[in-house]
């Protein structure tokens, strides 16, 4: 039987979420609902010198936002809470002892000084200390002390850490859903510490009980723990416990391609690295959010879908429904995936022409005052017109402004383009023709103006460029008629008759 899909989002309040840490998530979100599991958050906060106030609910608030809710975590269906690994600290120390009674950890008394004082030493050799099988009965710990001196330190106060023995001489054979088979010498691994001397257990420990405790079936995580791995399979056998299986994600790039796209980056290259704003508690800086800079969710998951995956087809825009079906973890690829802004833009660009024009016009209304007293469905119509040429909601005014008010000047350029000695002659008796027209649709307006222009037998631009100067106040726009059609007759006429007062 295969076990039930649970996988887990483990992050560290320690600032907003990474745009790296909500793709993360989304991968483990994509990868529970596929296999029909659960999606948890464990908020990993044993560090408390790095907590930060905010962090946890801006974490929430960034799932949501991208419409992938957890399905068990702080506060919501607590089945193996708590969920914060703060709150469970009472419950490491026992396993801790477990490791230490069974010769897989050892209680070390070293001190911070004295480490120092060997990390330095190596250091000025061109070395690197390392503390395992090879030093570990030079410094002082249980294992070169005799039990007696052990227990005579602890009794005594003595500040104390426990870290792992790791196993001398062993070729560890490691299993990873997308790099496959990975061997690891041991001889090359630390004896990391499990427990710290504050009482507080360390990422390791706390991580593996409680993706053991959780029933975490699949961890899916960035490549930066994949160093973390061997450590993480010698606990589990440790512990005699069932080991989950790994998904180590790639690497998120910087535009150029070279090197790890960093939380200063964002602000630095001109796009945002988190998914919402957040002020920092501390320094009251502002770093900016995709949401508020006028993305869609949908756009900013699918472009998340594609950093390190691909469905193996040309389709690029799937909704989270088609992620979903589509999403397998053995198309996710080893190698870096570059984040490119452009390619952001480009979604949000697709989304926008996938969005209901009367949503996006009670957004667009909400942003304007002129817009206040103007029907909705108006606006709609008005989007339809014009949102091919959008990327952002932001972008609507200036590409539609003349639909809400006239405009108030003519680009030069484009008057000089298209004012021409019978500009004025023409457009005196365009003015005649739109007024005596009773039929006002586009379709008819065309078929009217276009068949006068014809026995005018002028160049159709003579027309139509001082025609769209008068509506638009520049030659651009979409088609000339239809914007005709939703100004109306009368407004159309006065614009007509304002250029030409301002005609020589
Ligand atoms: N707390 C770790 C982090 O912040 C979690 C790593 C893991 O998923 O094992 O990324």
């Amino acid at each position: 039987m295969t076990k039930t899909v649970r996988v887990r989002f483990a992050p560290s309040p320690t600032g907003p979420l990474h745009i790296g840490g909500v793709r993360t998530a989304l991968f483990n979100y994509l990868f529970a609902k596929k296999h029909g599991g659960t999606f948890v958050l464990r908020i990993e906060d044993t560090d408390q010198n790095r907590f930060v106030k905010g962090a946890e609910n801006y974490i929430i608030e960034s799932l949501n936002w991208c419409h992938i809710p957890f399905d068990e975590g702080p506060g919501k269906n607590e089945r193996f809470g708590p969920y914060r690994q703060s709150e469970r600290k009472a419950l490491y120390k026992q396993y801790a002892d477990v490791l230490i009674a069974s010769g897989h950890a050892y209680y070390a008394f070293d001190t911070a000084e004295i480490l120092d004082f060997h990390r330095k030493d190596h250091e000025a050799k061109g070395k690197t200390f390392v503390y395992n099988w090879h030093n570990r009965l030079k410094l002082t710990n249980s294992l070169s002390l005799s039990a007696k001196e052990t227990q005579a330190k602890i009794h005594a106060g003595e500040p104390y850490v426990i870290r792992f023995k790791s196993p001398q001489g062993q070729t560890l054979h490691l299993k990873d859903l997308i790099r496959g088979d990975i061997k690891v010498d041991s001889n090359t691994l630390d004896d990391k510490i499990l427990f710290k001397s504050d009482g507080m257990p360390t990422y390791h420990l706390a991580n593996i009980i409680d993706d053991h405790l959780m029933q975490i079936s699949h961890v899916i995580r960035g490549e930066e723990w994949l160093p973390s791995l061997a450590l993480h399979y010698l606990l589990y056998k440790a512990f005699g416990w069932d080991i989950p299986q790994f998904a180590h994600l790639p690497l998120i790039l910087k535009p150029t391609g070279k090197g790890k796209l960093s939380k200063r980056d964002g602000d630095k290259l001109g796009f945002p690295v988190f998914p919402l704003e957040w002020e920092d508690p501390k320094t009251h800086e502002i770093s900016r959010g995709y949401k508020e800079e006028g993305y869609f969710p949908q756009a900013v998951v699918n472009f998340l879908a594609f950093l390190g995956w691909n469905p193996g087809t040309e389709q690029e825009l799937f909704s989270l429904e088609a992620l979903i079906t589509n999403f397998d973890i053995a198309r996710v690829h080893k190698g870096g995936a570059r984040f490119d802004a452009d390619k952001i833009k480009w979604f949000n660009h697709q989304y926008m022409q996938l969005q209901d024009n009367v949503s996006l016009a009670e957004a667009f209304k909400s942003e304007h005052n002129a817009l206040e007293d103007i029907d909705v469905n108006y606006i709609a119509l008005v989007i339809g017109l014009i949102k091919e040429r959008a990327t952002f909601i932001s972008d609507f005014w200036d590409l539609s402004f003349y639909f809400f008010k006239a405009p108030k000047q003519y680009d030069n350029k484009d008057l000089n383009k298209a004012i021409k000695e019978d500009t004025p002659e023409l457009m005196a008796e365009l003015a005649t023709l739109v007024s005596t027209m009773d039929a006002f649709s586009s379709k008819n307006l065309q078929i009217t103006i276009k068949s006068w222009i014809a026995s005018k037998n002028v160049g159709f631009g003579k027309v139509m460029m001082p025609l769209r100067l008068a509506l638009v106040g520049a030659l651009q726009g979409p088609d000339v008629f239809d914007i005709m059609y939703m100004i109306g007759k009368t407004e159309t006429v006065s614009r007509i008759k304002t250029l030409m007062r301002h005609l020589p």
